[in-house]
């Protein structure tokens, strides 16, 4: 699951990690009124920013500094009226319904700062880079010593003195050390805490100068938490966090059917028993120069229901243009799904073309029905094996 920034800047701020203060909006008024708000308490910059789960909003132009009422009234309008394209996004883009409006602050360098774990070397690892701000993916491809790892341990955690290291290789000085170490071994606290897949801190902040800071001040101006589903039973507080809207509809509708669902980019819907077959699907079509538009996996046990929910659920994706029916019938039985196929066929229709291959339990009855269905479902062609499905449906899509 993820949250959007102004949850996790709340989380590093109840962690005592410095965040600017601000709010979270849905409206323009409101953002009016939260701007009107921090610029009286004698900020002179205000920072609006599209609330979504995709980044790279900088870029799209969705974080916006503003000096006026007027101009954060302008980039709410625009941000709560138009749907944000960036590179983290698909070209359709997404709605954005929340914005957060916080205090802006001047940056003298922006760093990157995160927690994950390091599965090829089996460790929850802190990365930092003095090259924040930016794409991190790209540093990491074009620059990739600019990338700093330091494993945590998972008895004693992120330890004072090697959180210091890290600050220090980094390029902090003086009293901007202990600031940055702090925010490191509160960030790796969390990040276990929580139960996390990982926490992003980018970009963490040096600011200039001032009066009360000679030295500058370190913080987060961006946040970014990924949990593990399966931790969240023990996280009451951070279920109430998730938001519905963020969603993927298709993923949610499979999720209540009982399916494993994962939408891809592809135009060929694929609907399979069993995930090591589904993935081995989704290889065989890739061979003969197709591209999945999803991962379906019906499951062992799935009703005549789930299934008739399943290819509702793939052909209401715009992009598919073939679908691929690729069913080894154990403890699901043939029969099942062949009447899935004729209950589908009759209430959604396939105008695309259908291929299907059957092998198990009840394939003899399944491929009478099918046969008898024939008629009402045109575009069907039945496969003998999955090679010959796999042929089928590229070259029926392609064509
Ligand atoms: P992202 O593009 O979705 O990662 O959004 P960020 O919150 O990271 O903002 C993108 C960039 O906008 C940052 O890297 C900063 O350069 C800039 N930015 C964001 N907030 C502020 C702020 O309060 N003050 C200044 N000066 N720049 C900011
Ligand atoms: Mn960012």
């Amino acid at each position: 699951m993820k949250i959007h920034e102004y949850q996790a800047r709340q989380l590093l701020s109840d962690a005592g990690i410095p965040v600017p203060p601000g709010r979270m909006v849905e409206t323009v008024e409101d953002a009016v009124a939260e701007t009107e708000r921090i610029l009286a308490s004698g900020e002179s910059l205000v920072v609006v920013k599209a609330q979504v789960h995709a980044g790279g909003r900088g870029k799209a132009g969705f974080v916006k500094l503003v000096k006026t009422v007027e101009e954060a009234r302008e980039a709410a309008t625009f941000m709560l009226g138009n749907r944000m394209v960036s590179v983290q996004t698909g070209p359709e883009g997404i709605e954005v319904k929340r914005l957060l409006v916080a205090a802006g602050v001047d940056i003298d360098k922006e760093f990157y700062l995160a927690v994950t774990l390091d599965r090829s070397r089996g460790v929850n690892t802190l990365i930092a880079s003095a090259e924040g701000g930016v794409e991190i993916e790209t540093v990491a491809h074009e620059n990739p010593e600019a990338i700093l790892k330091a494993p945590i341990h998972p008895l004693s955690g992120l330890e004072a003195f090697e959180a210091r290291t890290m600050a220090k290789r980094l390029g902090f000085t003086g009293r901007q050390i202990q600031q940055a170490a702090s925010i490191m071994q509160k960030l790796a606290t969390l990040y276990t805490s929580l139960d996390a897949s990982l926490v992003e801190i980018n970009p963490l902040v040096l600011t200039p100068p001032s009066d009360d800071a000679p030295e500058g001040r370190v913080m987060a101006i961006d946040a970014k938490f990924g949990f593990d589903d399966n931790a969240l039973y023990r996280h009451k507080d951070l279920q109430a966090m998730h938001d519905p809207a963020e969603d993927n509809p298709a993923e949610t509708r499979a999720e209540a059917a009982g399916l494993s669902y994962v939408a891809l980019d592809g135009n060929i819907g694929c609907l399979v028993n069993g995930a090591g077959l589904a993935m081995s699907t989704m290889d065989i079509v890739k061979l003969h120069g197709g591209e999945p538009a999803n991962f379906l996996d019906v499951g062992g046990s799935a009703t005549k229901d789930a299934v008739t929910e399943a290819f509702r659920i793939i052909l209401g994706d715009d992009r598919v243009q073939g679908v691929l029916v690729n069913i080894f019938g154990g403890i699901m039985k043939c029969d099942t799904i062949a009447d899935a196929i004729v209950g589908a066929a009759k209430e959604v229709g396939f105008e695309v073309p259908l291929v299907v291959r059957l092998e198990g339990t009840n394939v003899d009855a399944a491929r009478r029905i099918l046969e008898d269905a024939k008629s009402e479902i045109p575009t069907m062609r039945t496969a003998g094996d999955l090679a010959d499905a796999a042929k089928t449906v590229c070259a029926a899509v392609a064509g």
